[in-house]
């Protein structure tokens, strides 16, 4: 995911595809670059990719992160980029890549779903909005770029079944463009809220923990109805916890939370 300003347009990295725009592309197993695009990759995992690749593995979003992420403060930003860690095989191959092609194909991250296509954001700031914006960027290696078939960026979508993941990444933009500031102050970005931030976005079995059984219900209010969502589903967990970040780091007011 990229920010783009709204007046560098003829920066982005690779042809822009607005909404009546179409690219040619058709991916197969029997294409003669299969599986080249799951290795040597820095794949950045957004929190709804995390949530979904832990379910769909069977595992807690602590055994995920300790498993297979790591995360990256990179110089300038405020909040980590958690990255998929590749196989210590000479490939650097996914973990998840299999001959018969991706093992986690029903949950593949955002990024997966959507290349070659790459998904930016845009801010209006006059309108205070964030647009998703696409832009096709195949590797020379990948061939699939020289097939026939045309979509455009909504048929694309529709066909990865990539419209929830782009739904959630542009929430998850919209939290991260925020962190363009320093919140962490004194404090730093190891400290206790930059740890708390963390668990809320990207370590939700502990944030479940934390909210039903630490005194958060003590000192917050939170509507019945939400509770009874966030304890059964995760994606409602991590919109909440999105908000309570908002919240607690910037006084972003929501309906979910109030102060008892
Ligand atoms: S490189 Fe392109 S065509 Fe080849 S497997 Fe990857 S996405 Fe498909
Ligand atoms: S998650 Fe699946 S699609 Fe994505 S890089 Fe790994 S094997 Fe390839």
């Amino acid at each position: 995911m990229k920010y783009i300003d709204i007046d560098k347009e003829n920066e982005l990295p690779g042809k822009r595809i607005k909404e009546k725009d179409t690219f040619s592309f058709r991916c197969y197993p029997e294409i003669g670059c299969f599986n080249r695009c799951c290795r040597n990759l820095n794949l950045f995992l957004y929190p709804y990719d995390v949530l979904r690749l832990k379910n769909s593995l069977g595992i807690s979003s602590d055994e995920f992160l300790e498993r297979h992420a790591d995360a990256v403060l990179c110089p300038g930003n405020f909040f980590p980029e958690v990255l998929l860690r590749m196989s210590e095989n000479q490939q650097k191959t996914c973990p998840f890549l299999t001959d018969s092609g991706c093992s986690v194909y029903a949950d593949r991250p955002d990024t997966c779903r959507t290349f070659p296509v790459e998904q930016g954001v845009q801010y209006d700031a006059t309108q205070k909005k964030d647009t998703p914006i696409y832009f096709f960027r195949p590797p020379d290696f990948c061939l699939g770029q020289h097939e026939d078939r045309q979509w455009d960026m909504a048929g694309w979508a529709k066909d990865q079944d990539a419209q929830r993941y782009h739904r959630m990444t542009i929430r998850w933009a919209q939290l991260k463009r925020l962190f363009q500031n320093d919140p962490w102050g004194a404090e730093g970005a190891e400290g206790s809220r930059a740890r708390m931030a963390f668990m809320a976005t990207y370590n939700l079995d502990r944030f479940r923990e934390f909210v039903i059984h630490s005194s958060f219900l003590d000192r917050y209010k939170v509507k019945s109805a939400v509770l009874k969502k966030i304890k059964a589903h995760d994606a409602e967990l991590l919109i909440f916890g999105i908000d309570w970040v908002k919240f607690f780091l910037w006084g972003i007011k929501t309906k979910k939370i109030r102060p008892r």
